[in-house]
């Protein structure tokens, strides 16, 4: 479902009119009209706001899915195992061995995604596998088990850590 139809529905079953739902969001109705139209999108900055308002989360809003097809990553990048061959780990998220973990917070506090809950210390929303929370961790109780992620890091270090030379160009 696209934003201007999760917009609609939302605001339908909630029983707002566009004014209504305009009022709450300081804008005006004709511009929630053409949202719904699809003729104009809402400002990024109203985004967390609306999504609050419609009762649904950003992903939902904005209908964000973590699987997507090979059709629309595959033009751009396709990240590879150490045998050359597709690595799948979208929804690859690291997991935590409570037997080392001390619950400092320190892993929270470095997701730049803000997806690790402080008081959990489970990554629970959005992972972009930037693996910040393992390095922050210094008891190493932050890891990632899911074997296609593993393989495509090793295959990273395999290949690209050499350190690159100068060269001048003439
Ligand atoms: S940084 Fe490590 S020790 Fe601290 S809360 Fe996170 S997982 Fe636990
Ligand atoms: S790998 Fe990066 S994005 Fe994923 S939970 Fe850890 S810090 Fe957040």
């Amino acid at each position: 479902m696209k934003i201007n139809d999760v917009i609609r529905t939302r605001r339908q079953a909630l029983g707002l009119t566009q004014e209504a739902l305009a009022e709450r969001l300081g804008v005006s109705g004709p511009a929630v009209n053409k949202w719904e139209k699809s003729l104009n999108y809402p400002d990024i900055t109203l985004l967390p706001t609306l999504a609050r308002v419609l009762g649904v989360d950003l992903n939902t809003l904005l209908s964000f899915q973590e699987d997507m097809d090979r059709g629309e990553i595959g033009p751009y990048y396709t990240p590879l195992k150490t045998d050359k061959t597709p690595a799948k780990f979208l929804k690859a998220k690291p997991l935590t061995d409570w037997s080392k973990c001390c619950q400092c917070g320190a892993c929270a506090r470095a997701c730049p995604m803000g997806s690790i809950d402080p008081k959990t210390m489970e990554a629970v929303g959005l992972c972009i596998k930037c693996q910040a929370c393992v390095r922050k961790c210094t008891r190493h109780a932050k890891f990632f088990e899911d074997p296609d992620f593993l393989s495509h890091v090793a295959m990273l270090e395999e290949n690209y850590t050499r350190r690159a030379e100068n060269f001048i160009l003439v």
